[in-house]
């Protein structure tokens, strides 16, 4: 790949975006996503916190992600740049970086590098950007971000930026971070002595929704709209459970129809618990009215009607997606799941009567207490559904977050979690399609979620090295498991 082709890339893609925006002020800012455009594309926080930079009237912001090969960045010495402006991001004064969570890590010290900006906060100087983060990642570990970012939006950051943009335009450095390090819902690393409280969005800034759409986003060309936001449910693990508030805010269904673009083809619901929303049924009818095709995310057996999946089905939705998350029911009780067998055995049931394909069904392994009996009634109970309707198990291990009930609950060791893998892969073989993800990475998403500032410098360490899984290992001093 020649240095050229890397710009006809990026030129190519911002070609096939409908929806980039140009603000007008005079403050250049960079808008980063440590994973590649794809992904960039599909978060509907990157796009709403790129929107809310373009709106302040002082500032304008760009757009840049990962590279797809950072190794030819680094061959060539290319820096990253904005996808607008292709801008060096060393030549802005603010780079914010947008973090889903901890393994996005070593996208932010990536870019950083290839920026030629130190990966260090100590070793900066006013000279370099103020690297800024912000994104979902701060609802449960921010901590691991001290060594690298100036500051953090804790929480919801569609207020805050603003309320940032406005400081950047009128103080120095050094004023600002001194009066953030007090401010609810910033983190100051090495001034704030603590993790203050999380932000929350004012209502009239909610729903979130997509602003640019291209068919290389990994949704492609779907426009992403958030019904509701938050939960209020209590599950244990879960870092977006029920806030002391209530936790769930919802936008009426007449706002959000107002919101979609006339010929958008298709529109993905987004959102913790959008099968909780009263007028989901309204909302989707009405989406799929005009013939559109239609996504949905966090579909709660528990919610579920004949009458919403059919009208999914006539959306083009094929695949019932829902989560049990406890391999037994006395897993999921101490979980603080809701969910019963007898929900998702009339899921099932309906995936057969309204022609759908699939149901595919999300599942931890390596919640605290678990033992080859939970293990046993969970394979049991997957063969019961695997014979209602085509069942596939999507298997994590369980990650303790902070800011949750189980925070500093143990991983379980991985020999064990592949042991407990493999006999469900044996239990299920050839009547359930399993699909575990890694216990080795999910050990290592572990050490960033419980780590302080030590773990984000083995983070660092293991970028350093490779970024393969020994790297980790070796950073976190972990010679074997
Ligand atoms: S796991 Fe789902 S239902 Fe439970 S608190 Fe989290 S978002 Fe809500």
């Amino acid at each position: 790949m020649k240095a050229w082709d890397v710009f006809n890339q990026v030129r190519g893609r911002v070609k096939d975006e409908t929806g980039v925006l140009g603000g007008t002020g005079s403050l250049k800012a960079a808008l980063c996503c440590p994973s590649p455009y794809s992904v960039g594309m599909s978060s509907l926080g990157f796009q709403t916190i790129y929107r809310e930079m373009n709106l302040h009237p002082g500032a304008s912001a760009e757009r840049a992600f990962l590279p797809d090969q950072p190794e030819e960045y680094r061959k060539r010495r290319l820096p990253v740049f904005t996808y607008e402006g292709e801008t060096p991001l060393g030549e802005f004064p603010v780079v914010a970086f947008s973090i889903a969570y901890e393994l996005e890590l070593a996208g932010l010290l990536e870019i950083l590098d290839l920026s030629n900006i130190p990966v260090l906060r100590s070793g900066r100087t006013e000279k370099h950007p103020l690297i800024i983060a912000g994104g979902p990642l701060t609802l449960s570990n921010p901590a691991i971000l001290a060594p690298f970012v100036d500051l953090v939006i804790l929480g919801e950051g569609e207020d805050l930026v603003h309320t940032l943009l406005d400081a950047v335009r009128e103080t120095g450095r050094r004023e600002l971070l001194s009066c953030f390090s007090r401010a609810p819902g910033f983190f100051v690393p090495g001034l704030s002595s603590s993790l203050l409280s999380i932000s929350r969005v004012s209502p009239d800034r909610l729903p979130a929704y997509s602003q640019i759409l291209t068919r290389k986003a990994v949704w492609a060309n779907m426009f992403l709209i958030e019904p509701e936001r938050g939960c209020s449910h209590a599950c244990a693990y879960c870092v977006m459970r029920r806030a002391p508030d209530g936790g769930m805010r919802l936008v009426p269904a007449q706002k959000v129809l107002s919101l979609i673009p006339e010929h958008t083809p298709r529109v993905g619901l987004v959102g913790a618990a959008v099968t909780d929303h009263p007028e989901v049924e309204e909302l989707a009818g009405k989406i799929v009215s005009g013939g559109r095709r239609i996504g949905i995310s966090s579909l709660r057996a528990e919610r579920l009607n004949e009458n919403l999946l059919r009208i999914l089905v006539r959306g083009g939705y094929r695949t019932l997606t829902t989560a049990l998350d406890g391999f037994s029911g006395r897993l999921r009780a101490r979980l603080g799941r809701k969910t019963t067998e007898q929900h998702l055995i009339r899921a099932a049931e309906m995936v057969r009567s309204t022609g759908m394909q699939r149901l595919k069904l999300y599942q931890m392994i390596g919640v605290p207490g678990e033992t080859m009996e939970d293990i046993d009634e969970g394979i049991r109970f997957s063969l019961e559904l695997g014979r209602i309707a085509p069942l596939s198990l999507s298997i994590a291990p369980f990650v303790a977050k902070r800011n949750t009930p189980l925070d500093g609950a143990p991983f379980e060791a991985v020999d064990s979690l592949e042991r407990k893998l493999a006999a469900i892969r044996s239990g299920l073989k050839g009547k359930v399609d399993v699909r575990p993800s890694s216990a080795r990475w999910a050990w290592v998403e572990y050490m960033l979620s419980q780590g302080g500032e030590d773990a984000g410098l083995a983070a660092m360490e293991a970028w350093k090295n490779g970024g393969g899984f020994a790297a980790w290992k070796k950073a976190f001093n972990v010679p074997t498991f």
